[in-house]
């Protein structure tokens, strides 16, 4: 398992990282979210040993992860990592860098291994074509596919499918996460996306201004997320009588207490968010339908 522990860093006597710690067993998926700049980056830099700690330990199955300080050469074959800046080679073919550090020795077998990796980034068709005339979605792809060309043991992902449309993310991000259960693949995960969270990891690590929030699984955190940054990672939310409700957990009632008055309605497709004013209090809520601005309206909480 991965294990970090008691992790602090500083860039420039500036603290970027104080006190983070946590553990990912084989094949789990630990997403870290946070706002930008809270220190996700540098989090997965430093378990990659691409930076020194300056307090703490890292480790993959008892096996120190060593800076440049104590290591000449960055990077292990049994860790990958795809940077946010993801680097390839852009005058040769999607083949050719996704097959790259694959062994030669058994041409067909590459050859299967190759297309696999391919199927599993949807980029068939684009098997010849240069990198350089690809877009950033797809560049971001043929980073994917390289990084698990060699079943490495951890994946460290950094917003892994920011550059690509939500046409290709839902089945992509389908494809990718169960490769890496399939495989056995540990990943560490950098997102701003709460449906990678929800549906695909097992523990989710809120960062915030570089100190852990907090760690637990999704499912834990989504029902009592504390903090509002928290709540609004997943959602839109109101905080009633101290207590978050999502949008969805507060509904339109012929009669009752409590009273709000409507002032917008926005579309959502399914459903209208709706922006109401509860005594002094803008709350928002889901409801199939528009309501008619300025009217007053009776709501219940559920949950
Ligand atoms: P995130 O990935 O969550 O957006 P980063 O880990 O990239 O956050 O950055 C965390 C903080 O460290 C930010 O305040 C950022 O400005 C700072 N930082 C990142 N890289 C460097 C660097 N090379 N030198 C100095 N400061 C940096
Ligand atoms: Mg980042």
């Amino acid at each position: 398992m991965l294990l970090i522990k008691n992790v602090s860093f500083n860039y420039n006597e500036r603290s970027v990282l104080r006190a983070v710690s946590a553990v990912v067993k084989s094949g789990d998926c630990l997403a870290i979210v946070g706002e930008s700049g809270s220190g996700k980056s540098t989090l997965l830099k430093l378990i990659f040993g691409q930076m020194d700690v300056d307090n703490g330990s890292i480790s993959w199955k008892d096996q120190p992860i060593l800076g440049p300080k104590n290591k000449l050469v960055v990077g292990h074959d049994f860790m990958k990592y795809v940077a946010q800046e993801f680097d390839l080679m852009p005058y040769t073919s999607v083949s050719e860098n996704i097959g790259d550090h694959l062994s030669n020795f058994y041409p067909d077998k590459k050859k299967a291994r190759v297309k696999e990796l391919i199927e599993v980034v949807e980029l068939e068709g684009f098997e010849n074509t240069k990198i350089q005339f690809l877009s950033g979605g797809q560049k971001q792809r043929v980073a994917l596919a390289r990084a698990i060309a060699r079943r490495p043991e951890i994946i460290l992902l950094d917003e892994p499918f920011s550059h690509i449309d939500n046409f290709k993310k839902q089945s992509l991000r389908r494809n990718l996460f169960a490769y890496l259960k399939t495989n056995n693949i540990a990943c560490v995960l950098a997102t701003h996306d709460k449906d990678d969270v929800l549906s695909f990891a097992d523990q989710m690590m809120v960062l915030h201004n570089g100190t852990v929030l907090v760690t637990d699984t999704p499912r834990d955190i989504y029902l009592n997320p504390r903090h509002s940054l928290v709540a609004a990672f997943f959602s839109e939310y109101s905080v009633i009588d101290g207590h978050y409700y999502y949008a969805h957990e507060i509904n339109l009632i012929e009669d009752g207490l409590l009273k709000a008055v409507i002032k917008h309605n926005f579309y959502k497709g399914a459903f209208y968010l709706i922006e109401a004013d509860l005594n002094g209090t803008v709350i928002r809520f889901t409801n199939a339908n528009a309501l008619k601005e300025n009217s007053v309206v009776s709501l219940e909480l559920s949950r």
